[in-house]
């Protein structure tokens, strides 16, 4: 099968749908592949990585005009007009995005998004948002800890002792759990808060504190188990509740990472700006939800700005909306690895595409077929 893999364009996206590595294993398989030149540049791949691997170096109409188009982000419209009917596209096409997904099936195009593979051990290997979001919550604290302007561990030294830095961690999904062990790695001291019940040993097991809100109804329960292992939105009951013990921590914070979302709706507001009023000078906040906020203004902070740093009440609020494609090499590789996972359920031995809906992965990541959009 010929296979194309552009180079992405969206403003700030540094990742690549394929590394040497993957690109390797396709070629073994009898494909051929065609990466745009300049494709893995901001990736830390070159193109002569490329060619050594066995690619052959295209420019962007070649990329596009391939059987099957292996992408990081949905393909603009002009990028579109650039794709083959009958082809098939895999990458993060945001299976919320209807505009994108109609533009898609109205180019005739079979679309696979990544995003929506279930949450099941099969689909492991081929999470994407596990593997961008585990790299997002480590980068968030690197972030922090750039920003911040004192030590996160704590120290003594001869010149006096410096106490360590509390942290405390809103959602702990993927990107929280890691925050967690990367801030727990810098010596701070961590307490964290999410709806699910079941992430409680999680933090304790990585050396946080667990922020108890007892759900007090039937109601609460049933909602904080939420669905598919995603959070469903909480009854204002508890949210009150929550803010108010989330609110006496963040005022002791010095880090807070916010990272609390729910599939296809606004994040929810967390970290409101009396609290960040309350917060000490000097504090950061970096708000992994940023730009998901209602209308799309703010995040898990009202504050917050997407794709904006900003200081705020005397706190630094850090609003990077793509924290993977920060680290561009390693969140390429997973990703790569996450697409060609999921190219050998679509991908005969013998190279032939056969997509079999009977397969649930298959089933939930398929977007588009036929000039419709199938998303369910
Ligand atoms: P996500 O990015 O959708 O959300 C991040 C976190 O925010 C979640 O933990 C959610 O519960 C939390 N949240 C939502 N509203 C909140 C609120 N008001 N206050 C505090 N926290 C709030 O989550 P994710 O990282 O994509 O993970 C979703 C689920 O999938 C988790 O249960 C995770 O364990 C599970 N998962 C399973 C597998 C697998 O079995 N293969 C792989 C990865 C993730």
């Amino acid at each position: 099968m010929l296979i194309g893999v552009p180079a992405e364009t969206l403003a700030g996206e540094t990742r690549v749908a394929v590394t040497p590595e993957t690109v390797k294993k396709l070629v073994a398989s009898g494909h051929t592949v065609r990466v745009q030149s300049g494709a893995g540049v901001a990736a830390s791949v070159t193109d002569s990585a490329y060619q050594a691997a066995g690619a052959e170096i295209t420019d962007q109409p070649g990329a596009f005009s391939a059987d099957m188009v292996l992408k990081v982000r949905t393909p603009t419209e002009s990028e579109t007009s650039l794709l083959k009917s009958g082809a098939v596209v895999i990458g993060m096409l945001n299976p919320f995005d209807a505009a994108g997904l109609q533009r898609l099936a109205a180019a005739g195009v079979t679309g696979f998004a990544l995003e929506a593979a279930p949450r099941t051990t099969r689909a492991q290997s081929m999470d994407v948002l596990s593997s961008q979001a585990n790299i997002a919550g480590y980068k968030a604290v690197m972030i922090a800890a750039d920003k911040y302007q004192r030590f996160f561990p704590m120290l003594m030294t001869a010149a006096g002792t410096v106490k360590a830095a509390r942290v405390v961690i809103l959602g702990v999904g993927v990107a929280g759990l890691q925050a967690i062990a990367t801030a727990k790695r810098l010596g701070a001291v961590i307490e964290a808060s999410d709806v699910r019940p079941s992430v409680k040993e999680q933090i304790e097991s990585l050396g946080g504190k667990f922020i108890d809100v007892p759900y007090e109804t039937q109601e609460e329960k049933d909602a904080a188990e939420g669905v598919g292992g995603y959070a469903r939105p909480m009854p204002a009951s508890w949210l009150t509740r929550q803010q108010a013990e989330v609110a006496k921590r963040v005022a002791l914070a010095d880090v807070v990472i916010s990272t609390a979302l729910i599939p296809g709706r606004a994040a929810p507001t967390l970290i409101t700006e009396d609290m960040v009023k309350a917060m000490k000078p000097g504090s950061v906040i970096v708000d992994i939800a940023a730009g998901k906020g209602p209308d799309g203004v703010g995040g898990n902070c009202p504050l917050s700005e997407a794709d904006r740093t900003v200081v705020k009440h005397g706190v630094t609020i850090v609003g990077e909306t793509n924290l993977a494609a920060l680290v561009a090499a390693d969140a390429s590789a997973l990703y790569a690895r996450n697409v060609l996972d999921f190219l050998k359920l679509i991908v005969t031995k013998e190279g032939a595409l056969k997509i079999d809906l009977e397969d649930d992965i298959v089933a939930a990541c398929r977007v588009t077929q036929d000039g419709q959009v199938t998303k369910k």
